[in-house]
């Protein structure tokens, strides 16, 4: 018999899988036994995440997109240079964009064109998970909101939960328009949903966020919210912040100094 009990099952589980998302259950199988590690990583116990984003800095390097290429290089993001299909972890938008509720008529113009980095903001209260019917994406105990691509079953309701836009879906195959393969990061499979997960793959290694790491200017600052003395705690302390839609009760854990 040329297919064992074991991929019997998940055959069968993938045919009525793939047939609610119109997949073909071969692709599917084939894509999943070439993925990607499931093996969870930990927590980092007694930490909070957060990220403060200087956009005074930002502003000083107009244009510049290094955080976003050392992101989505090293996640495997691909780049498939139309907005219907784009996967995104990191990217820029207007102010009046990010931050609907801020924008008034008298806004300084500095203000008004200043391209804001945006992300997943890893929400205190994240309605992505409330909804995930197969718990693919669910907060840990450090608050980073993870997302695991194998249970992922591509029913989109995070992508409509999410308020800010921080997920995308892999409408096609992702892998041939991916620009240079990092082998130590999973690629993904069509038919999945993905995001920023605060480089939670490095952390795991006291390394910080790629993002952090490659600004030469410090405009991104990562640390932990439970430490009085972190640097983000004190960035918190010394400056005013703002965060993406507050009015939804999500408690975003990504701040902005503007
Ligand atoms: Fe979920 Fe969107 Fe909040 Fe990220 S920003 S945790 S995807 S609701």
């Amino acid at each position: 018999m040329g297919i064992d009990r074991r991929k019997f099952i998940k055959y069968a589980g993938l045919t009525t899988v793939a047939g609610i998302l119109g997949k073909n259950p071969i692709d599917a199988l084939a894509d999943d036994e070439i993925a990607v590690s499931s093996e969870p990583l930990k927590p980092i116990v007694g930490k909070r995440w957060a990220m403060v984003v200087d956009l005074k800095k930002c502003r000083q390097k107009e244009g510049c997109h290094d955080c976003i290429d050392a992101c989505h290089h090293i996640h495997n993001v691909p780049d498939f240079d139309n907005p219907k299909d784009e996967v995104k972890w990191i990217w820029k938008d207007h102010f009046k964009h990010a931050f609907v509720e801020q924008e008034h008529e008298y806004i300084s113009d500095e203000v008004k064109h200043t391209e804001i980095l945006l992300l997943c903001n890893h929400c205190d209260d994240a309605p992505c998970v409330r909804v995930c019917p197969t718990q693919a994406t669910w907060k840990r105990d450090d608050g980073i909101v993870m997302m695991d691509m194998h249970r992922c079953i591509g029913c989109r309701y995070c992508l409509v939960a999410c308020p800010y836009g921080s997920r995308s879906f892999n409408w096609r195959d992702p892998r041939p328009f991916i620009k240079e393969t990092d082998p130590d990061f999973p690629t993904r499979m069509r038919g999945v949903v993905e995001k920023c997960n605060f480089c939670a793959e490095r952390l795991a290694k006291g390394q910080m966020p790629a993002c952090v790491e490659v600004c030469s200017e410090g405009c991104l600052v990562f640390g932990d919210l439970e430490d009085p003395e972190s640097e983000v705690r004190e960035l918190l302390r010394s400056n005013f912040t703002i965060r993406r839609k507050p009015g939804l009760g999500t408690k975003p854990e990504v701040y902005y100094i503007v």
